[in-house]
């Protein structure tokens, strides 16, 4: 699968683009399967491997981000763009009478993968305070 976009974008040149050893820059570039649900110029979303919904999307960010705490400044419009896309896809699935995105940060919170991603959970009444 080629990810080439419009502005020529090539995950597999630019290290700040394609981080060796991710996971999720792996599943971006078509290297590992995955169950492609959307994808755009910034943003590939998939299915998560182990739902804990009935709708459990994962919105990755197409440049390597390793978490929230480590985005800079001018990543800002991107990981805005991740949540964009993760309403898009909730109004397409309509699931707007409630969904949740999360950004886990850092092992404390459960973060396992080191590419920054935002869950669209949704499908089922979901309980405040997540644990
Ligand atoms: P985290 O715990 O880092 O916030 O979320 C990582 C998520 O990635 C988990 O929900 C986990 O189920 C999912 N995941 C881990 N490995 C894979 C994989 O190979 N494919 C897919 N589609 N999801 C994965
Ligand atoms: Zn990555």
């Amino acid at each position: 699968m080629s990810v080439s976009g419009p502005g020529g974008f090539s995950p597999t040149t630019t290290n700040d683009v394609f981080m060796e050893d991710c996971l999720f820059c792996k599943i971006i570039a078509g290297q590992i399967p995955s169950k492609k649900v959307y994808e755009d110029e910034h943003t590939f979303a998939f299915e998560d491997i182990d739902p804990k919904a009935p709708t459990h999307v994962l919105i990755v960010p197409k440049k390597h981000i390793r978490g929230l705490k480590e985005a800079r400044e001018d990543e800002a419009e991107t990981i805005g763009r991740c949540h964009l896309t993760a309403a898009k896809i909730a109004r397409d699935r309509k699931i707007e009478d409630g969904y949740r995105t999360v950004l886990n940060v850092g092992p404390r919170s459960g973060q396992s993968v080191f590419h920054m991603h935002v869950h669209l959970l949704g499908g089922r009444d979901l309980r405040w305070p997540p644990g």
